[in-house]
Parts: structure tokens; sequence; C-alpha cells
């Protein structure tokens, strides 16, 4: 098609190429940029990994970066796929799933203004397998897969330049969408992430195509139709009608009608837009299929069915006010109501099922414009029933009612009307509101607008509504047309030509004038007359001298004579392809009765009857879809929308942890004893030697590696791929692990850690706390014990005896430690070693870029004050209402207002001790009554404990000091086994429930401003509550004799209909959970996953009715939600004091001068590149720093990041300072530039500096590069003083290398001049920044002899044959987490057991939301989720009774690793051992474990069935030698 737009430079161009080595990279050529992105999946964890280093992840062509990626083809690839958009990405546990389209359709090629609009023609997943070592359950894995099965294509589309989420045009840039409308959000957070969130499209669900008109001439007459499809109520036909909790209604579509003209190298285009809504009815009902019915049973919910209407109209009405410039409009606000026009079709006959439907439609109009709800709008309800009508008489008589009921709110509400000009210097002048867009090359004159909507519907909004909103459309397409100069008369004479007087006394009534034509005055007589430049006329008639909108008062036939019909029926056309899309999405077939669309066909009638025999066939397709497929497609929906991942993707991580020791990571310590000798010291840790087998020498006792990381992070996990298999006995027995920011501060995080045997290639995790405070580790005691009285102990509820790791976001160095199994010398065999955790946003730091940044920096501000007072102070307002639910603690902590951060003076900052006083006052309080606690009293105290922000130790601390043991406030021992274990399960479902309802809540906020008030979740109260009042008809506390009665707030309970005070109902949490049990759970474990609190929002229940149990599961879930909330403040606090350690604590200081500091920098290295910058490079000792000082880590900062006055300086004491530093990179090092501070050099302090390089940490491998005495040798007379003034480039000394050197470390190393003495008091080393220049090495091939393993010159260790041992009885019991084994007499002696890998899973919500962490997929301050602070961890306890005794003596406790479902490990027992019985207990976070419920349903068991020790332990020897052979090899294990 002939347009007129600039033509990008380039389509976008995607190319996904997948590396035999598995690794996976996707090439970005975007159309909108110049330069190509590879972005890289992790292979384990599945995060999208992007630097922006040019050269490495940045190229200028994609034929640079395909070069780059396959090492010029060099490496082989799997498969290279190409593509034309991203639409979404997920990493979801064993998979990451790319979306990708592969063809696209430009189905609105060129709209006014360009941009183009492409609909998805061909997309596919593209399946990524990861190296995910965790359980994942069937459900979840077959779910994803279901995902993949979602139908895309055709029914998408997208704008790379322009917004189109928004009624055209629209003055939003195309990177701040309508979020109803975007149907990929959670699928492009990948990308935000990475900080490149233009990759992804911003993808729509509908339909978009255009049409020309056909009329030919010099003009070209353009009609889109454009229909959003809303995704507040994403569901299927059964399962989303009428409202949600989302105040959205099912199959919810905007449609946009667009009519232009366009002419070959014209400046301008003007045009017509039009709006209008289709969806099912909004308000509370559904309909019952059974299949036994022939149709489906309607029903209106019971309660409050109006009540989330007014949202619904309210969301309208702010989307449809007037767009005019609100001045113009401010003087007479009230007349501004938007008018809402529902146009219902629904059959209003007596006897017929939809005729309820019709009767609560009006009720519910009438009740919203009745009450003050919705003062915004004017809502009209239009009942026109379409099928009664067409079988009375006929379709065409029909069509011409139906526009005489139309044509009066059609013209009111009007559309909106304009020109777009490519120039701005041409917009200057006319009338009309301009409207300008950065996406757009000039702009757009709008000269009328619409200001309100017409909705249509019929039952599911489908067929009827499709028909009938297109002959609603036509007129407004007659219309839209005639202003736009296009004419659609057939006949000119026409019966409604009018008088050409009447014509100019009505002028607002003429039409605008078409393209091309201009009004004059004549000069002489002022009369006006007309040119036309098209065909360099003059005429005095008006060109379009119509009547508006004269089509609305025509018969069928008038219309259909006097209109030329070609343009009619391609509008028609486009209806019928739209209703057949949204048909599909909702039903699953095309759209019926649509063959009315053709009426203006005159063909048509032979279709009739053929489209009668096709109405039956669809909806029987109909019915078998919905009852089979609807749910299924429904699930599908959801994922995609990332909503409701609790139900179907229950163990997935929203946010994956990174692997950081891949390279650029390496050892810091050389590996000469392992063979094959690495060559780049970084083989073991790269992925492309995943398959390799490292083996140390024979003489090796241990083999320690010293991993540097990457970036700094919180160290969360290490994975291990056990090489060389189950069979032999090469591979480590046990490992250390240590962690820490520099060689001098690694800690012990894990030891003696059993690694069992498995077989090649098995990825196991362990789990990794901070290292543990060994004072708490005291009064604690290990989690695994059993309480003191040897009784059955799981803490069900939740972890009362939670131990504390350090969090520490600074750690760089992993040091891990292998010990051989076996003390036969046998080499140590190694694999693949992956550290992962989570690294701070550090480029959004530095660059105040993203959200992250923005939260760090607030909860860095606060820092110690306010997130504590989060926990302190929160309440369950802080959700919904407003009210105090928790008094005030006595600390007198919670100060409810902001101190501005300087005035705060340090005494008001909590302290663990008032904390500590005021619990111990709880519990004195509360054990004065001298009985045991009950279990509301024991939780009341954990409340308080929480409250108060101290950990389980810290209390612990705090009871036996005042002679308590702690085990007597423990709730999970306040009640018995039974009810503890129905209490969890409730508390569990309360969780689920929770998201769900929470989720629902902030969906439906999209559009809104107000959040709905409502009952608190919880609504728990101390003992010594008040009632509010004498109204109260519940009085479950004895009544306050306040007068707050005024303001008290009255529930009516659904249970007895009893007016309750707030403080007499239970929390909102027991209303949702009731119903969930009575109703919605059967529907939830059968076919149906629809779940939502539809009409729940002003329900309440009191006290009295609420059962007790429902009660209690409701302060389980608020313990719960404290302590993630304690574990979420420790998060904070430990980043905001890894970025203090940084950049200081002057937060205000903290920006970076982007432009001046890439001057300064370009300068600087003239033309080579910055080598050590924080965080990619980093210290590898502590420095002795002075106080007061800028930290040592500020040497590498970027430059011009923070207060440029300020600077690092040593200890005055310090004659010597080393500074040895890690590349971000290896790296060919030409030299150091040390930039001066501003305090300046003297001669007293005047640095001798001496660098060295290295590979290694080692001293004695390093070779010196040069000795630069700066005072005398170098010539740069301006380092001296103080600095004056500002200058061109900072003050700097450069020492420049003889030769590139290539390595990874450099030392530097700087001393005062020798004849200090005579200062000796002042002088102290001192800098602002160190930046060390050269180029980054790039990494050599990997060479092919190397992933030869005959190189490994030590001869493989001797096969180990492991035999069952035959088991006489078995026993289980406690929940199956106890299995006994009896042995027959005459038993081989035990070497051993066989463990299968449980399939439990570790559930991701644990808790209702907390109150900020819903948002899955907004940023949150930390990207670590609750359960890597704490990670749950099992053992295994064995004990046997020996030949010699009766009693269980305990071998072993296996500290259990992490692994995929059914991996099979083998671990020995320390020495070989007779005996008669064994007994493998279960123990560590069991109650942390769940079955998968997307595959079970939500069961919540309270212990999960896939941790039972059934089958999962076989007991095994070694047989002698010459035994192997008589064996039959079935007795192998
Ligand atoms: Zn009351
Ligand atoms: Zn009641």
């Amino acid at each position: 098609m002939a347009m007129t737009q600039v033509i990008p430079p380039r389509n976008t161009s995607i190319v996904v190429v997948v590396l035999e080595s598995n690794e996976v990279y996707i090439i970005v050529s975007l159309s909108m940029r110049k330069d190509t992105q590879v972005i890289s999946i992790d292979p384990t964890m599945g995060s999208l990994r992007y630097r922006g280093k040019l050269g490495h992840e940045c190229f200028i062509s994609e034929e640079e970066a395909l070069r780059h990626v396959t090492d010029g083809s060099r490496i082989k690839c799997r498969s290279v796929i190409y593509g034309c958009a991203v639409l979404g990405y997920a990493a979801l546990g064993s998979l990451g799933l790319l979306l990708v389209a592969k063809k696209l359709e430009a189905t609105i090629p060129s709209l006014p203004g360009g941009g183009c609009v492409y609909t998805v023609a061909q997309s596919e997943w593209i399946k990524v397998p990861l190296q995910y070592a965790q359980p994942q359950g069937k459900g979840e894995l077959k779910n994803i897969l279901e995902l993949t099965d979602v139908d895309i294509d055709g029914k998408h589309y997208f704008s790379e330049t322009r917004d189109i989420t928004r009624p055209f045009p629209s003055k939003e840039h195309v990177d701040n969408p309508d979020r109803e409308f975007v149907w990929n959000e959670f699928l492009s957070q990948p990308f935000k992430d990475i900080g490149l969130p233009g990759i992804c499209v911003i993808l729509l669900q509908g339909f978009a195509e255009c049409r020309s008109l056909g009329l030919g001439g010099s003009l070209e007459q353009m009609v889109a139709l454009t229909a959003r499809r809303s995704r507040l109520h994403p569901g299927t036909r059964y399962l989303a009608r009428g409202l949600n909790a989302c105040f959205s209604t099912g199959n919810e579509v905007e449609c946009e009608q667009l009519v232009w003209t366009l002419s070959r190298g014209s400046q301008i285009t003007p045009f017509c837009s039009y709006i209008w809504r289709r969806g099912t009815i909004p308000i509370w009902w559904g309909a019952e299929l059974k299949l036994t019915a022939a149709e489906a049973e309607l029903y209106v919910s019971s309660h409050d069915p109006y009540g989330g209407s007014a949202k619904y109209y309210q969301r309208l009405s702010k989307r449809y006010a007037k767009q005019e410039s609100d001045s113009v409009e401010v003087n007479n606000r009230k007349e501004t109501r938007v008018p809402i026009v529902c146009v219902n079709l629904l059959r209003n006959e007596e006897g017929k099922s939809e005729t309820l439907l019709v009767e609560h439609f009006s009720e519910s109009l009438n009740y919203i414009n009745s009450s003050v709800q919705l003062s915004d709008a004017q809502l009209r309800l239009i009942n026109f029933d379409w099928h009664a009508n067409v079988r009375l008489n006929g379709e065409q008589q029909t069509i011409g009612t139906f526009w005489k009921l139309l044509k009066s709110p059609t013209m009111a509400i009007g559309f909106c009307e304009g020109t777009y000009y490519k120039s701005l210097q041409d917009l200057g002048t006319i009338s009309g509101s301009v409207l300008l867009n950065k996406d757009i090359e000039g702009g757009f004159r709008l000269r009328s607008f619409q200001k309100g909507i017409i909705r249509f519907n019929c039952a599911d909004s489908l067929d009827r509504t499709n028909a009938a909103s297109y002959f609603g459309c036509l007129q407004v397409f007659a219309e839209q047309c005639k202003r736009l100069g296009i004419s659609l008369d057939k006949n000119v004479n026409f019966d409604f030509s009018m008088s050409r007087q009447k014509q100019l006394s009505n002028a607002q009534f003429i039409g605008y004038l078409p393209p091309g034509w201009e009004e004059r005055s004549d000069a002489v007589t002022g009369k006006i007359f007309y040119i036309d430049h098209n065909t360099r006329t003059t005429t005095w008639e008006h060109p379009c001298p119509d009547r508006p909108w004269k089509r609305f008062d025509m018969s069928f036939e008038q219309f259909k004579n006097s209109t030329n019909l070609y343009p009619i029926t391609q509008l028609a056309e486009l209806f019928q392809l739209s209703g057949d899309i949204h048909a599909t999405l909702y039903t699953g077939s095309k759209a019926t009765h649509s063959q009315i669309l053709n009426i203006f066909n005159d063909e048509s009638g032979k279709f009739k009857q053929f489209a009668a025999a096709q109405h039956v066939k669809i909806t029987l397709q109909r019915r078998y879809k919905n009852v089979i497929v609807d749910s299924y497609r429904q699930k599908q929906w959801e994922m995609f929308l990332g909503i409701r991942m609790a139900r179907h993707l229950p163990s997935v991580y929203i946010h994956s942890l990174e692997v950081l020791s891949r390279p650029p990571a390496f050892f810091l310590k050389p590996l000469d004893r392992i063979f094959p000798r690495l060559m780049g010291h970084e083989d073991l840790l790269n992925y492309k030697r995943k398959n390799m087998t490292w083996v140390s020498s024979t003489s090796a006792d241990v083999i320690e590696l010293f991993i540097y990381l990457e970036e700094p992070c919180h160290v969360c996990q290490i994975l291990f791929t056990i090489s060389h298999g189950g069979d032999d006995s090469s591979f480590a027995g046990t490992v250390d692990v240590r962690t820490g920011a520099t060689l001098d501060s690694l800690n012990i995080v894990l030891e003696g850690a059993c690694l069992p045997r498995c077989s090649n290639g098995t990825n196991i995790i362990l789990p990794l706390t901070g290292p543990m405070n060994p004072g708490d580790l005291a009064v604690m005691g290990g989690s695994t014990h059993l309480d003191p009285q040897g009784n059955e102990y799981l803490p069900f509820l939740y972890n009362f005896e939670e131990s504390e790791g350090d969090l520490n976001f600074h750690t760089r160095i992993v040091s891990v430690t292998f010990y051989p199994a076996s003390i036969e010398k046998f080499p140590i065999t190694l694999g693949q070693i992956e550290v992962l955790g989570v690294p701070l946003p550090w480029r959004e730091i530095f660059h105040r870029e993203g959200m992250r940044w923005l939260f760090i920096e607030r909860s860095d501000m606060e820092d110690s004050k306010s997130r504590d007072e989060e926990i302190r102070g929160f309440k369950v307002e802080d959700y919904l209402s407003s009210g105090e639910i928790f008094p005030v603690r006595k600390t007198g902590q919670l100060v409810k207002s902001s101190f501005p951060r300087n005035s705060l003076p340090e005494i008001l900052l909590p302290k663990i001790e008032i904390g500590i006083q005021h619990y111990l006052d709880c519990v004195r309080r509360i054990s004065d009554k001298g009985h045991d606690l009950n279990f509301i009293e024991a939780m009341t105290l954990e409340i308080e404990r929480l409250q108060v922000n101290l950990s389980a130790a810290e209390r612990d601390r705090a009871l036996l000091s005042v002679g308590i043991i702690p085990s007597t406030v423990d709730p999970n021992r306040s009640i018995d086994m039974s009810y503890l274990i129905k209490l969890s399960k409730l508390a569990d479902t309360l969780a689920f429930v929770g998201h769900t309802f929470f989720e629902d809540h902030i969906i439906g906020a999209t559009g809104l401003e107000a959040v709905e008030t409502c009952l608190d979740f919880w609504n728990l109260h101390e003992v010594g509550s008040m009632c509010m009042g004498k109204h109260c008809e519940v009085k479950v506390f004895s009544t306050s004799a306040t007068s707050s009665e005024s303001q008290a707030t009255f529930f009516s309970c659904t249970a007895c209909g009893k007016k309750a005070c707030k403080v007499c109902c239970a929390g909102k949490g027991a209303i949702l959970l009731s119903r969930f049990s009575s109703k919605d759970a059967k529907n939830f474990s059968g076919k149906q996953t629809q779940f939502s609190f539809t009409g729940s929002d002003g329900a309440a229940i009191c006290r009295l009715c609420c059962p007790e149990e429902v009660y209690h599961s409701l302060y389980v879930d608020y313990v719960r939600v404290l302590a993630s909330l304690r574990r979420q403040s420790r998060a904070c606090k430990a980043a905001s004091k890894a970025l203090t350690l940084v950049v200081g604590s002057k937060t205000e200081k903290r920006q970076r001068e982007s432009e001046k500091a890439e001057t300064w920098l370009r300068k600087l290295l003239n033309g080579e590149e910055s080598l050590a910058e924080f965080p990619y490079a980093g210290l590898l000792h502590l420095i002795q720093t002075a106080k007061g000082s800028e930290s040592a880590l500020s040497l590498l900062l970027p430059i011009g990041y923070g207060e440029w006055s300020s600077y690092w300086r040593a200890e005055p004491s310090c004659q010597t300072v080393d500074f040895p530093i890690a590349l971000g990179s290896l790296s060919d090092v030409s030299g150091v530039i040390l930039l001066v501070s501003s305090h300046g050099y003297s001669s007293a302090d005047c640095p001798h500096v001496t660098i060295w390089a290295s590979n290694n940490i080692n001293r004695e491998d390093r070779s010196c590069m040069g000795q630069w005495d700066v005072q005398t040798s170098v010539a740069t007379p301006d380092i001296y003083g103080p600095e004056t003034e500002a200058t061109s480039i900072p003050r700097h000394v450069k020492f420049h290398f003889q030769n590139p050197v290539r390595c990874r470390i450099v030392w530097i190393q700087l001393s005062l001049p020798r004849s200090g003495f005579l200062s000796l008091d002042k002088a102290c080393i001192h800098a602002k920044r160190i930046i060390v220049f050269g180029s980054m090495a790039v990494p050599a091939p990997l060479t092919d002899s190397l992933s030869d393993n005959s190189n490994s010159n030590t001869h493989p260790p001797a096969k180990l044959w492991r035999f069952r041992v035959p088991v006489e009885g078995e026993r289980l019991s406690a929940n199956d987490l106890v299995l006994e084994q009896h042995l027959p007499i005459g038993s081989p002696p035990l070497a051993g057991f066989r463990f299968d890998y449980f399939s439990a899973i570790k559930p991701r919500v644990t808790h209702s939301p907390a109150f900020k962490d819903l948002g899955m997929w907004s940023s949150s301050p930390v990207l670590l989720e609750d359960r890597f602070i704490n990670p749950p961890i099992l053992y295994i306890r064995v004990s046997v009774v020996q030949d010699y005794s009766p009693n269980w003596v305990v071998v072993k406790e296996y500290r259990l690793p992490e692994a995929r479902a059914g991996t099979i490990m083998y671990f020995d027992f320390p020495a070989a051992i007779h005996a008669k019985a064994v007994a493998f207990r279960l123990a560590g976070d069991v109650a942390a474990f769940c079955d998968d419920p997307a595959e079970e349903g939500p069961n919540f068991r309270h212990v999960a069935s896939g941790l039972s020790l059934v089958n999962r332990v076989k007991l095994f020897y070694y047989p002698d030698p010459n035994e192997v052979g008589r064996l039959a090899s079935f007795s192998a294990v």
C-alpha cells in the first residue's frame, strides 16, 4: 500500500541461537535502534543477562553479534531461530520460555502520524531446558507445558512506535501503556529487570486491521477497526461472565473505528476516530453449565449483585471523559458528566431465562444512578431485544428501528475528529487543541472529541453484540466519511438534500472541507467560495453540503439504495473478522449470526442456509469446548498474565537467583594439582565445560577452591554437578564452604556437609544461610533436634526456633573445601561448581535509573528506623482500611510522623533492649494468670515479639534470663497434634485465599483511583479490647464507655444477620476462608480453575459466628506474615548496609554527573577501557581506612559518582597500603591512573607507587610492573595543594607499563615518602580513585584437546559395587517420617543407604501477602525471596540397634542436598555396621514442604506425602570383590 510514512531503517530482527552446549542467546536488533543487543539466558536459573558492554553484549550489527556468539561460526549451533519480535519471557523452574513472533502481518501499515500495527501471524515458544536442580511438582510441569499451548496467532497485535492501548490518538508514549490492555506485562518483566524494556513489545489481545474503501481518486480512504480485549477479566465463557472481583466483565472489549484519508506526498492526514465498548452485563452473575440441560442456567449473585458495578462504570467514565484540556471545562464541571449508554440486546420476554438478567441490569443502573457512588457519569440503558425484533419484523426493519433508537445517544457522544500535521509549523494557527507526542514527527490538531461511550451487550457479548454494534457503528462510519469529504452517496439528488439557504444558516452543520480544499471570501463581495487545489477549480458550493447524521433517519432500504455499498461491505468484513476472533478467544469457536453482516451484499441470501447449518455446528462446538476446554484455557491465560501463580506454579520463583560464579568469575588461587590443567583458571566455572570431569592428583588430601565472584552478592546456594558417577569412590565425601567480602573476612557457612554419590551429571544444591552467630546457635541448638522430652515435634504453624544467618550483599569470595570420601588415596573428581546469589542493582544505583534504586534509597534513608517501624507498627490497615488494631507498643517507638532524616535524634532509634523489656513485660502480664499459656496467649506473645522485632534467639535469651524455658511459650506446643495439623492446614488455605483476594484487589485497582475500604484481613485484637458501642448487637467484649461510636463502622454478619462493630467481627480472612471451604473448594479440586471472591467486598462475619479454628488460623497467618516481614526487613537492612559501605551514608551526595564523567573518562583513558570499576572489580583484602574517610571501595567507583571533594584516606599510622584489585575480567592492562584527592599532595604525603600484575593471589606469583616516585619522577606540578578551581579534567597521575600485561589482578602499593620524620603527625596516604586501563582480553577459544578427558593422567578408581541388604520387616511411623528396617540375622555389614529424592515441593506462598510483597512482578527493594533468606533444610538421621545392645544409637545425621524429584543418592555410613535394625528419621524443616497443589488441588496435607520415606531408602553393602561375580546383578542397588 502506498504510504507516506518515514520507513524505519530496518525491521526488527530477532535471532535465537542455541549452542551445542545448550547456551541460549537472544540477538535483538530493534527497528528503533541502530545497534544489536545480545541477551543470554542463564543455563541454570534461566535469568536473563545483559551488561551492555560494547563488543561483548552490544554490537554494531546483527552479523557481528552472531559472529561473536558463535565465535566466527566455529561453535556449532543446535538451532537458530529467526523472529520479528520478542513477545515475552519467563523462567519457570526447569524451563525457560521465550515467546517470539516468527511472522507478522502489517495489518494497519501506517496510522495517521506514522507507526505500524502488526498482528502476530505465527509465533513460537522457544523452550529452554534449565539446570534447575530443585524438586518441581508434576502438576507444575504440566501447567508450564500447557502455557506454551496458548492461542496467540492471529489474535494479538502490537505497535513498536505508538501507544495503541488508548483511544486514538494517544498522547502517551509507547512505553507507558494503559495496563488494562497489556497482555504480556508479566512476560515482559524480565526485560525490564535487565534494563531493556524496549526489547519486548507491548502486546494487545484482539483484532486490528484496516481496509481501503476503494473509492478511487487522488486520495486513498482507509478504515481501521481495532478491538482491544481487557485483561482484567481474562476468563473463558462459562467461567467468566458478568463482573469479577476486579470490577471487569467477561469478554470485555474496547473497539475503535478509525477512518482517514491519505494522499501521496501530503503533509497532512485528516482522520476521525470512534470508540465503543462491548462486554457481558456488569453485575455479579454467572451461568451454571449442565450437560443435560439445553441452556445454561443463569443466576445472579444473591449477595450485593450490584456492588462492583459502580466501580466498573467509574473506570469507563475516567477513560471516556472528554479529552479536551481541562481549563476549558473547569467552570462547568456539572455538565461534564460522562454519558455511558448501555445497549442491551438480551431477550426480554416472559419465560426467557435472560429476562432475569434484563431486570437486574436495569435495576442495577437505577441503583447506581440513585446513589452517590458515580457522580461523574450519566448512565442510560436501552433495551432492545434483538432476537425478538428479528423474528417479528425481519432483519431489515430491525435494523431501521435500531437506528432510530441509537440516533440521539450516538450524536450526543460524537466522535474524535482531527488532522495530523507532519510539520509543526502547519499546526500553528488552525483552531482546535494540539496534541503532541514524542513518538511522532509533527503533531495532531483535534477539532472535536468523543465524550462518553456506548456499550453493547448480549448474554455473552458475542454474536448479537457484534451484529448490532456493526449497525450502530455503520452510522458513525457514514458520518466519519462525510466529515472527511468521502462521499458514500450513490444518488446526490436524494430526498434529504436541502436547500442551500438552509444549510448556510445552519453553518455548524456544514461538513468540514476535504483535504486540499480551501475556503476564501471574495475580496469584493465578501461571498465565500471554495478552492479545490487538487483539481485547481473553484466553486461557490460547499463540497459537503449534507445534513449531519442524515442516514440515521433512513430506513434500511433507503440506506441501501442511497449508499455506495463497497466501503460498507469492507467495514462489515472487519466486523465479521473481529467478531470471530473475540468469539474464539471467549468460547473457542467463531461467531454465529454473522450472516446479517452481509445484508448489504446482494448475494447474502445464498449463504443463509449455509449459515444456519454453520450456526448449529458452532453451537455444538461451543458446548463441547465450554465443558471440556474452558477451564484449561482459562488456566493458560492466567499463567500468561502471571496471576494465580500460587495455584498453577506453586514452587516457581518469581525472582530467580543468579549464577555469579561463571567467568569472568575466576579462581583466586592456582589449581595446579587438578587435571586437566585449567588453562584459563576458569574452565571449572565455565558452563561450556559442564560435561567435563576434573581429577585431582592422588597426593591431594583436600582440595580448596577460592572462587572470586563476578559481582558482590548475597550467596544463597551452591550447586554441584556430580561427575564421574556414583559408582566410584573418587567424588568428595564432604564439603566446607566459607564466604566473605575479602580473603581476610571469610566465615564458615557450611561445615562437613555430606555429598552423596550420584550418577554422572546429577545436579545437587546445598542451600546456604549466612554465617550464624555462635551465641545464637548455643541458645537455640540446631533446628533438627528433638524436643527435650524426645517427643515428635514439628513446628507446623511456623518456625518458632528460626535461626538467622547474617546477610551480606558484599560477599565476593566463596571458598569451597572438598574432603575425600575414603581414607584410601583416590584422586578426587570434580564437576562444575556454581554459586547462586542475589546481587544488588548496582547499575541502577550508579546511574539512578529504575525503580529498585528508589526503593533501596528509600529503605536506606529510613534505614533502621522505619523498616523497624513498619514491622512494629504493621497494621492491617496498611491493606485496606483505617483504625488501630494493635495498641501502641509501650516502647513508644510507634511515632507515626516521619522525621526528616537529619533531625532524628539517635536516641529515638529502636533498641533491642527496649524490645526485650517490652517482650518480658508481656510475658509477665500473661503468665500472671497462673496457668499454662493457651494458644491465643502464646500467639499474642509471639506477635508482640515480632512487633518489637526480636529474633527467636533474642527471645530465648531473654526468657532464659528470667528462668522461663522457651519451649513453654511455643504456640506449636500449646495445642495437641491433631488440632495443630488442622490449624496449619487452615492457615495454608488462608494463605492461598489471601493471595487470590489481594491479587484481585490489586488488578481491580487498574484504571481506578480509590481503593475500596472494607474489613481488615486479620482484625485481631488484644486481650482487653473493647466493643465499640451499644449499637453493636454482638458484643463479644464489654462495651467501652467512650463515645467513639459515632465514628464506628458496623458490619452486618452474613451468618446471623446481626449488626457487629469492627471489634466484634472476625477479620476479612475469616469470611473468605469460610466461603472458600464451603463452596469454591469443590470447584477448585475439580475441573474448574476459576476462583475469585466476586461479591465479597462488603461481607463480614461476627466473632460469635466465626468458627474457632478459623479465628485461630488468622493468628497463625498473621504470625507468619510478621515473621516474613522480619526476614524482608533483615534483607533490606543488609542491602542498605552494603550500599552505605560503598557510597557512604550521605544519600543526598550520591549521584553521578554522567555527562561530565563521560568527558573526563574519555580524556583520561585516551581510547582505552577502564578495567577496574566496582561492582565488577573489587578489592581482595581489607584496606586500613581512616575513620571518617570514604570507604576503600570508593576508589573503584565509576568516575563522577558521589561527592567530588570527599576521598579515601588511610589510617595515619600506615606507611604503606596495598590494594590488590581483582579486575572486571581478564584484561591486557597498560597502566594505572591515580586520581588525586581534592586535598592534593604535599612533599610529606606524595606517594611512592609500586604496581604488580598477576593471575592469582599468591604474592610470589606476581610480577612487578614498575615503581614510581610521584614526587620526583612524575612531572605533574598541579597535583599539589588543595583543589582550587574546577578543571577540565581531574588531577591525576598516570603510570604506564612498558608493555601491556594480561592479568586478572593488579596490586597497587602506595607508600609515604621515607623522609617522613618531618611530618609524621600529619601525613597519611590518600587518593580519590584508581583507574586501571587497557583492554578487556577476548577469552581464548576453548581448545578441543581440553575437552578430551583422556588427558587426565590418572587411572580411574575401581568401580564400586553396591548390593542390596534384604530387609525382614519395615515399620513406618510419625506420618511416614520415620522408617524402621529390621534385618535378618546374618546380614552383611551395612555400608550405607541409597536414597531416592523426595517429590514434595517448597511452596512460594506460605502466608497471606504482607503488604508489599504481593506485587509479584513489581519491584521490591531486594529481589530476595523469603525462602532464600532462611532456606528450609532437611536432615536424615540414621540410628541403629546393634547386635550386642538393645538401644538405638545414632550413627550419623546427613544434611540432605536439594535435587530434582527421584534423584538417586548414595550415602555411606562412617564405617561398616553390623545391626539388627536401622531407623531413618526425616528431620529439619519438614513443615516447609508440601505436595504439588497444581496436581492434587490444594489439599494442604499437614505433612507432604512426597516426604514419605516409603520406598525411598534401601540399605546396601559393598561385596567382597570375589563375591561380585557370583551375585546376580539384580541385587545391585
Ligand atoms: Zn461490638
Ligand atoms: Zn454472626
